[in-house]
C-alpha cells in the first residue's frame, strides 16, 4: 500500500514505523525543517560546552506508559530512571514540601510537622485506599475531577496544594477549570500509576535518538512541507502542499492536532467534522531559562522538579532543573524548563520560549473518542486520524502511540508480538 501521513510527532512517527516495517510505502509531510517530535529541542552554548536539551523534557514509567515502553524497547531506545526529588512553595515562600518517591509526600528536613502537611499526607492516604476502590465501583463514571474532590470531602489543602499543583503543572499542563472539567476517572487511573513505586524514565540520549531510530528506513520525508489540501477522489486521498506538489495515496493518516486537521480537510463529511469539533486545545508556555527567581528561594532546597504555586492558589508553574534532567551535564550555572510560568523570566535570562498546545479532556472530548470510533470502523475509510488527543486518557506521548497502533491494527498491519492487543 502507498501511505501519507501527515505530522512527524509521536504519533506520525509511530505510524510510520509500523508501516515501513510492514513493507508498505511511507511519505511523511511535516511542516517543520525537522521531525516534529523533535523540533522546538534547542542546542545551546554553556561554559563553553555544546549541549542540547529536549523541550519538553518528556518523562514515563511501565505503568502508565506500557505501549511506550514496548515501542522504546522494539526500536533499542535506552531510558535511565530519573532523579524523583520534587519540591513544593508558595511563590517567594520556603518550601513545605519534598516528595522523593513518586508522589509520595515527605516532611521537608528539619521542618516541623504543620496542619498543612497533615492535611495533604491524610487525604494522600485516603485517595490511596479509596481510589482504586471507586474506579472499580464506577459509580462516578460521569463524574468530573471537581465533582469527586467535593463529593469524597478532599481539603482544600490537599487540592490546591498537592493535587492540583502537580496535574497543572506536570501531568495534564493545564489550567485548573480544565481540571475542574476533567472526567474523575480519567485522572485517578492516571494517579494510580503515577504514585506507585515505578520508577520515573527519561531516554538517556533524548528525543533525537528517539526520533533517528524511529524514521530510519524512511526515504520520502518531506521537511519544511505544509499539508493546505486533502481531497478523497476515486484513485485514492490527494494530498496538496503548499509547495504545488501533489500525491495521490491508498490511505491516508492524518496525525497532526485534531484542531490542525481542521485547515486542510477540503471536504470533511459531517461525522469528521463534528468529531474533530470535539477536541479543544490550551495553550502551554515554556521557557528555558536562567532565572532563579522562578525556583525555589533557598539554593539548597533546590530539587530536580520544582512546583511553585501563585499566592492567590489559581495556578501553579513546573520549574525542572535540567542540570537534574541531564546529570551527564558538566556545567556550573544552572538551566530551568519552566512549564505553565506564573511569573516569567527576566527577558535577558531566556534561552527559548514557546507556545505548545495540549488537548483538553472532559466530556465533549470523550464524545469525540466515541465518533473516531465509529468512524474508523467504516469499510471503505482511506483517510485516518491518530494523535494524543485520539485515545482515551490524559493526552501524552501513550495516547499518541495508542492511537497510531489502532489505525496499524484496523490496517491489519503486523504488530510486533510485544503489542499485547488488549492493552490497545
Ligand atoms: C509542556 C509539555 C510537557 C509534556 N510532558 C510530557 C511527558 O512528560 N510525558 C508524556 O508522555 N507526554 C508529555 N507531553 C505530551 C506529549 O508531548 C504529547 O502528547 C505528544 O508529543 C503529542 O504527539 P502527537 O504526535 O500527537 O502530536 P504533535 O507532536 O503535535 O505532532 C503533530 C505534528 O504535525 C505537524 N503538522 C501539523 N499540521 C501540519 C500540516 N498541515 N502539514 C504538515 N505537518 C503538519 C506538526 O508540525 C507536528 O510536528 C507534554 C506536553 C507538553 C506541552
Amino acid at each position: 500500500m502507498k501511505i501519507g501521513i501527515i505530522g512527524s510527532g509521536i504519533a506520525g512517527l509511530s505510524a510510520a514505523w509500523l508501516f515501513n516495517r510492514a513493507g508498505h510505502g511511507v511519505t511523511l509531510f511535516e511542516k517543520h525543517h525537522t521531525l516534529g517530535m523533535d523540533a522546538h529541542s534547542m542546542t545551546f552554548e554553556q561554559e563553553g560546552i555544546a549541549l542540547r536539551t529536549d523541550v519538553p523534557p518528556r518523562i514515563f514509567n511501565v505503568t502508565q506508559w506500557p505501549n511506550l515502553l514496548n515501542l522504546y524497547r522494539e526500536l533499542g531506545v535506552a531510558c535511565d530512571p530519573i532523579d524523583p526529588s520534587q519540591s513544593f512553595s508558595l511563590l517567594g515562600q520556603p518550601n513545605f514540601l519534598n516528595v522523593d518517591v513518586a508522589y509520595q509526600p515527605q516532611l521537608p528536613e528539619g521542618l516541623e510537622i504543620t496542619e498543612q502537611l497533615n492535611q495533604i499526607m491524610n487525604d494522600v492516604a485516603r485517595f490511596a485506599l479509596g481510589a482504586p476502590q471507586d474506579l472499580a465501583d464506577g459509580l462516578f463514571v460521569q463524574k468530573t475531577l471537581a465533582d469527586y474532590l467535593q463529593d469524597h470531602n478532599y481539603s482544600q489543602t490537599f487540592i490546591y496544594d498537592f493535587l492540583y499543583p502537580i496535574l497543572a503543572s506536570t501531568v495534564c499542563t493545564c489550567s485548573y477549570d480544565c481540571l475542574n472539567a476533567y472526567p474523575a476517572p480519567v485522572i485517578l487511573q492516571t494517579l494510580l500509576n503515577l504514585f506507585g513505586s515505578q520508577p520515573l524514565l527519561r531516554t538517556k540520549y533524548g528525543t533525537q535518538d528517539v526520533v533517528k531510530r524511529l524514521s530510519r528506513g524512511i526515504d520520502d520525508i518531506r521537511y519544511g512541507t505544509t499539508v493546505c489540501a486533502v481531497n478523497l477522489t476515486p484513485d485514492g486521498v490527494r494530498v496538496e502542499t503548499t509547495k504545488g506538489q501533489a500525491d495521490i495515496f491508498d490511505h491516508l493518516i492524518v496525525a497532526t492536532q485534531a484542531n490542525q486537521a481542521q485547515n486542510f480537510l477540503s471536504n470533511p463529511s459531517e461525522a469528521e467534522c463534528n468529531m474533530l469539533d470535539a477536541f479543544n486545545y490550551e495553550d502551554v508556555p515554556v521557557f528555558v531559562h536562567q532565572d532563579p527567581a522562578l525556583m525555589p528561594v533557598k539554593y539548597k532546597d533546590w530539587a530536580h522538579i520544582n512546583l511553585i504555586i501563585a499566592q492567590d492558589r489559581s495556578a501553579a508553574m513546573c520549574c525542572v532543573w535540567m542540570n537534574r534532567f541531564n546529570p551527564d551535564w558538566q556545567i556550573d550555572q544552572p538551566i530551568i524548563q519552566t512549564i505553565n510560568p506564573v511569573i516569567e523570566p527576566q527577558p535577558d535570562t531566556i534561552l527559548a520560549g514557546y507556545n505548545l498546545q495540549r488537548p483538553v479532556v472532559n466530556k465533549q472530548s470523550l464524545a469525540g473518542l466515541e465518533l473516531l470510533k465509529q468512524l474508523h470502523q467504516h469499510a471503505d475509510r482511506r483517510i485516518w486520524f491518530c494523535g494524543s488527543y485520539a485515545a482515551e486518557g490524559v493526552p501524552l506521548l501513550e495516547s499518541a502511540v495508542v492511537s497510531s497502533l489502532r489505525v496499524a491494527n484496523r490496517l491489519s498491519i503486523q504488530l510486533p508480538d510485544t503489542f499485547l492487543p488488549d492493552n490497545i
